[in-house]
């Protein structure tokens, strides 16, 4: 029971990662807020957690609207009376090259992944502080690093998280508020499958797979359970002196 009394909000947690993470954080004790867009399989997500015996609540949002992201704090903080943990994980794959990005799509992007991440930990921070400290977290990738020129937006929100990341962090240190970061590899969820709809250049999500495969150590993809057990640490006691890092989860995708 490595959360056990804790209240850990998790947007993005009605699939993929977050809802992985969601499992696993209300299995180690946690109440865990399940915020997503998508509320049909959120409440499930809420559901699945209830017949387990744990403890969960679910808080329609959309990430990239402020007014959503501040009332999403409020109502995870009048559930629960307080917030331990805010892990900013929802988004959504980038549109493409540079030429077909229209305003709406660039603005789109930057706002679920770089607004909802800044404003939910402006949000949340003043709660985890009347908590004595906490944890924040977000979720970034490989093409934070890596240019990608399939989708110049997505790795410019992707690397703006990082260096977010890393001032909260010299912010926060004091109060013992530990801000971090993932950088999963590539795993195939939702998001995944949309990244591949959304490329008109890729022949077949297997060619596209066989070639990411090829660029990771370990020769696989990822599974959600990976991230979510490196979220669980890195919120956990356990990371109690880590803060201000990137951690990738990759299969060593960005070491080759
Ligand atoms: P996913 O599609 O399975 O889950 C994303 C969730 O976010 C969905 O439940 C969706 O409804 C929600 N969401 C999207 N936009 C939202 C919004 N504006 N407001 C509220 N909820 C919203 O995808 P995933 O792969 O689990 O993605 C989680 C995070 O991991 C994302 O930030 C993504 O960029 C990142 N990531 C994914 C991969 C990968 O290979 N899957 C690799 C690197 C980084």
């Amino acid at each position: 029971m490595k959360l056990k009394g804790k209240v850990a909000l998790i947007t993005g947690s009605a699939s993929g990662f977050g809802r992985a993470a969601a499992y696993l954080f209300a299995k180690e004790g946690a109440s865990v807020v399940v915020a997503d867009f998508n509320e049909t399989n959120g409440q499930e997500v809420v559901k699945n957690i209830k017949n387990n015996g744990g403890e969960a609540s679910f808080v329609h949002v959309d990430c990239s609207v402020v007014s959503d992201v501040e009332k999403m704090v409020k109502q995870a903080v009048q559930t629960y009376g307080k917030l331990d943990i805010f892990w900013h994980n929802a988004g959504d794959a980038g549109p493409g090259i540079i030429s077909q990005v229209t305003e709406e799509q660039f603005d789109r992007t930057i706002a679920i992944h770089v607004k909802g991440g800044f404003f939910g930990a402006k949000f949340a921070i003043p709660e985890i502080q009347k908590s004595g400290g906490g944890s924040i977290l977000f979720t970034t990738s490989p093409a934070g690093y890596k240019p990608s020129p399939g989708s110049p937006v997505y790795s410019m929100a992707k690397a703006s998280l990082s260096m977010l990341t890393k001032s909260l962090a010299v912010q926060l240190g004091k109060e013992d508020i530990r801000v971090n970061c993932i950088a999963p590899g590539p795993v195939a969820t939702g998001l995944w499958e949309r990244f591949i709809d959304r490329n008109p250049d890729l022949t077949s999500s297997e060619e596209y797979e066989r070639d990411v495969i090829a660029a990771t150590v370990m020769g696989r993809m990822g599974k959600v359970e990976d991230i979510a057990h490196a979220a669980l640490y890195l919120v956990s006691d356990e990371a109690n002196f880590v803060t201000g890092t990137v951690i990738p989860v990759d299969g060593g995708y960005l070491a080759k």
